[in-house]
């Protein structure tokens, strides 16, 4: 039996209980079916069919999470900084112990291919553990003396916290949240993306079997026009962390302002890959064809503008065509498969309308350009080439399997380029002189650079976007910051004079 056939196997067995009824929130430690008795559907993009049905939360939901999500703060704050360190490694290990559930599930249910899914959920545990480590030492401050004075700070959690997440990567991006959130001591509230519900219930199953206490972590689905927005709008949430679209992230900022929320934001990008002519062209070329086309190019930080310098634009471009042409896609759960389907057919046809775009406009389709026959939700990876950065496939975030790629002159055009985008979330540099390497990354306009290297994450470094690519970061103790209020507390050390008023 082919690899492929043993995991079809293996997901039909997993799918069988959740096809069973319709699946439902995760409130106060327990299953719970929801309170408007509706409903959505969720399907898979390996031929559309439906999987199953989805409890579609509303305000009255969100209300019952937010209310046991706000009973559970006073016990998890209390909690000794070591003893939610041990319970958080415990979710780890479960997460550990449920990987190769977790990515069949997710697999099957976003079309990522399983090698990239298998990776994911190992780390969605190492995230788990990295901030599990760092809760003793989360309420740590700084000493700061004066004079007369001694100032101190410290810092406390915020509260109950919303999640908000997209349906990219559902599992590990929700933990890359949460588990930060739950090490500060802060109880949460997470609405999963719509397209992408089960993975989200699975993680606060296996949490709450771990040992987390009831009401921590809660799990509403539903849309995000809906139990999203109440969730943003609801009194007893102090912060929302949000992954997704720039414009989502504009509408969350006004549906909080009322209760002032604070929020951190992960939005689009329209990152740029520069590949100079003194790069080391072998690695650039498997990094650009890794940071486009992995993940179905439905990745926040992918290279989706190719910046190559025009020495060596024919002959690179020539190699990456040939690299695109053995791109393997196929069914996600066969572990061979470079490229899944995209997520849902609405997000298809959003994909396929700039393969039109990209012509109308002026550019010219070197590689795929066209939708796969069938009922899936498959396309060929493209490379456009010839373009311009005024074009709409350099400007719009296409989130596919979909390279623009521009030629440049030398450095100064390059920057420009690369810095003519609303978004500034990641860039990439190739080039082998070091002070270019320095000097690119410290102009361009981007949360992250990353020279000579594709996307490496390091838990402890800020990880984060500039422009209409975000708000905040994330990562180490940037993460508490966000999570945690920081409180001064200031101490007379002896008999200073106070200024006297009133007393002539
Ligand atoms: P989206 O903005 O459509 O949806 C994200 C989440 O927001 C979903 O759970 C959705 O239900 C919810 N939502 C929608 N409207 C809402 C509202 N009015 N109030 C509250 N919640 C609402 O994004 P998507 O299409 O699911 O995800 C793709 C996007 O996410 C891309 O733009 C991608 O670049 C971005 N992304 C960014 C990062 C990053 O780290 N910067 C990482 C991954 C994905």
């Amino acid at each position: 039996m082919s690899e492929l056939d043993k995991n079809l196997q293996s997901i039909e067995k997993l799918l069988e209980p959740l096809q069973a009824e319709t699946l439902p929130h995760f409130i106060n430690g327990r299953r719970d079916a929801g309170r408007s008795g509706k409903t959505f559907a969720a399907y898979t993009p390996v031929d559309n069919s439906t999987i199953g049905t989805i409890a579609a939360g509303n305000a009255d939901d969100i209300d019952a999470a937010c209310q046991a999500a706000e009973a559970a703060f006073g016990e998890w704050r209390g909690l000794p900084g070591n003893v939610r360190k041990k319970l958080l490694h415990k979710v780890a290990d479960a997460i550990v112990d449920n990987a190769n559930d977790i990515a069949l599930v997710e697999s099957y249910d976003s079309g990522q291919p399983l090698r990239f899914m298998s990776k994911a959920a190992i780390r969605a545990a190492a995230n788990f553990r990295f901030f599990a480590d760092m809760a003793p030492a989360a309420r740590d401050g700084q000493s700061l003396p004066a004079d007369e004075h001694i100032n101190y700070s410290i810092r406390q959690p915020i509260g109950p916290v919303g999640v908000i997440t997209p349906w990219n990567t559902p599992f590990m991006l929700s933990t890359w949240k949460i588990a930060p959130a739950l090490a500060a001591g802060c109880t949460v509230v997470h609405k999963p993306a719509e397209w992408s519900p089960y993975t989200a219930m699975m993680l606060a199953e296996i949490a709450h079997d771990a040992g987390l206490p009831d009401g921590v972590l809660n799990c509403v689905q539903g849309l995000g026009e809906d139990a999203g927005k109440t969730l943003t709008e609801h009194p007893a949430i102090k912060a929302i962390a949000f992954v997704g679209e720039s414009t989502t992230g504009s509408h969350i900022m006004r549906q909080g302002a009322d209760t002032l929320k604070r929020v951190h934001f992960e939005l689009g990008g329209k990152n740029p890959v520069i590949v100079f002519d003194d790069a080391d062209l072998e690695r650039a070329l498997d990094a650009v064809v890794f940071m486009i086309y992995s993940l179905n190019g439905e990745r926040c930080t992918s290279s989706s503008r190719l910046l190559v310098q025009e020495s060596i634009q024919e002959e690179f471009t020539a190699k990456l065509v040939e690299r695109i042409g053995r791109l393997n896609v196929g069914h996600p759960l066969d572990p061979a498969t470079e490229i899944g389907p995209l997520i849902h057919r609405r997000h298809f046809d959003k994909v396929c309308s700039y393969f039109e775009a990209a012509v109308e406009d002026g550019a010219r389709i070197a590689a795929g350009g066209s939708a796969i026959d069938g009922n899936g939700n498959f396309v060929r990876p493209t490379l456009f080439t010839q373009a311009s950065n005024d074009m709409r496939i350099a400007q719009q975030e296409i989130f596919g399997p979909v390279l623009t790629a521009i030629s440049f002159k030398d450095e100064a055009e390059a920057l420009e380029i690369a810095n003519d985008s609303q978004y500034g979330l990641a860039a990439y540099v190739w080039t082998n002189d070091i002070g270019r390497g320095h000097r690119m990354a410290r102009n361009l306009d981007a949360g992250m650079i990353w020279v000579n290297s594709e996307n490496n994450r390091h838990l402890p470094s800020p990880f984060g976007g500039m422009k209409a690519s975000g708000i905040g970061r994330d990562g180490g103790d940037y993460s508490f910051e966000f999570y945690m209020e920081t409180k001064n507390i200031c101490v007379a050390l002896g008999s200073h004079n106070i200024p006297a008023l009133g007393k002539s």
